[in-house]
């Protein structure tokens, strides 16, 4: 598998992924994927006769499989790992795009977490180890936590993540900053830090680390902590994704260590459509379009290979920054509904992977 670590050479692959029309959809088709699975054509808002043309690395129709999707794409990024290479896997989209269904999937159709921990146990058992025991000398360590509003939250430990009940300092800030006298009583813990350690690694200080030994029990641990992610009420979706959440798994084998991130990204929608009057919401929304327009630049910035990769900009880029900026691979898959509903949210996805492909 090529690393394609030399500067002006494409680092992040962007994909593109077209959902099926869910049973309650009408029909109305507005994208296309066109046949050498490389270039999507949606409908153009202001002329509807014409279509607007966007290039991919991959781009795939309704009908393509979530084992497909694996095969073809995933599994090379995964494998190495086993060599020391870092690999971050993000899927970027509206909510109701399908992002969810890419990364994690259900029962049915297992998405890419689980099949990745598949992946990874199976190579884990296959790596002899030269003391011969059980897991073939490989440590596989799993973290799990959610950045929501540029703080960050371990997933597997509840009680941290539910003392979201506090009232928001940040909110009080800037109450007084606007001379209004209402107080605001809105759901906001600190968060964990994140801190550099001796060697100038970035990480988060009091995030767990479980390890993991078989396939069932990282499935029971994930599951569980699924239940404690972030979600509030909009207009567009009850359960709509307000935070980014990010999977880390490490494996260390006796001669390397190589990081793997799979990040269901917050929903990209245009916040000023759901709704979003309250201060909480408006603060929330800020939040999730800048640390989503950041990481557009550090793609672009990293897929140009420019100098200067605004990492600190946000709170995930800025905890990436190691696997990004080292040796690594990278994906963005962009999730896309197909319906005309979507059609303006589309173009602007579209638009956003555009620009952080292009190199
Ligand atoms: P998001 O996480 O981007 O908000 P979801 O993953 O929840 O979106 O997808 C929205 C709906 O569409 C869900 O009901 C999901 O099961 C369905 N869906 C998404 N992608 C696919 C797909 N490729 N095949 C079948 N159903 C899908
Ligand atoms: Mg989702």
């Amino acid at each position: 598998y090529a690393h394609p670590h030399h500067q002006g050479q494409q680092k992040i692959k962007v994909l593109c992924r077209v959902r099926p029309f869910l049973a309650h959809e009408t029909p109305d088709g507005s994208v296309q994927v066109e046949e050498d699975q490389k270039v999507l054509r949606a409908t153009n808002l202001r002329d509807p006769e014409k279509d607007i043309r966007y290039t991919f690395d991959a781009c795939y129709g309704d009908e393509v499989s979530q084992e497909t999707v694996y095969n073809n794409d995933v599994k090379p990024l995964i494998e190495n790992v086993f060599n020391g290479l870092d690999t971050t896997i993000f899927c970027y989209g509206v909510t109701g795009a399908g992002k969810t269904h890419t990364i994690q999937g259900n029962e049915n159709e297992p998405g890419i977490i689980p099949r990745a921990f598949k992946q990874i146990f199976q190579l884990a058992h296959n790596n002899v180890s030269p003391t011969g025991d059980g897991d073939g000398g490989c440590e596989i360590k799993v973290s799990y936590y959610e950045i929501y509003k540029e703080a960050v939250f371990d997933l597997f430990k509840p009680d941290l993540t539910t003392a979201h009940t506090a009232t928001d300092p940040s909110a009080t800030a800037s109450a007084s900053a606007t001379t209004s006298t209402t107080t605001s009583t809105v759901v906001q813990p600190s968060g964990l830090p994140i801190r550099e350690d001796v060697n100038r690694k970035i990480f988060i200080a009091g995030l767990s680390e479980k390890v993991v030994t078989t396939y069932d029990q990282f499935i029971s641990l994930y599951t569980t902590a699924c239940k404690y992610r972030r979600t509030g009420s909009t207009k567009l979706n009850s359960h709509s994704s307000r935070s980014h959440a990010i999977l880390t798994v490490q494996v260390t084998t006796t001669t390397t260590q190589g990081k793997v991130h799979l990040i269901d990204l917050a929903g990209s929608e245009d916040n000023r459509k759901t709704d979003n009057k309250g201060r909480h919401r408006m603060a929330e929304s800020s939040a999730i379009n800048r640390s989503l327009f950041v990481l557009g630049q550090v793609v672009e910035a990293l897929n140009s290979g420019a100098h200067r990769i605004p990492y600190r900009d946000s709170k995930m880029t800025r905890i990436l920054q190691d696997s990004l900026g080292g040796r690594c691979v990278g994906m963005m898959i962009v999730n896309v509904a197909p319906g005309k509903a979507f059609l303006q949210d589309t173009h602007n996805t579209l638009n956003f992977a555009t620009k952080s492909r292009d190199v």
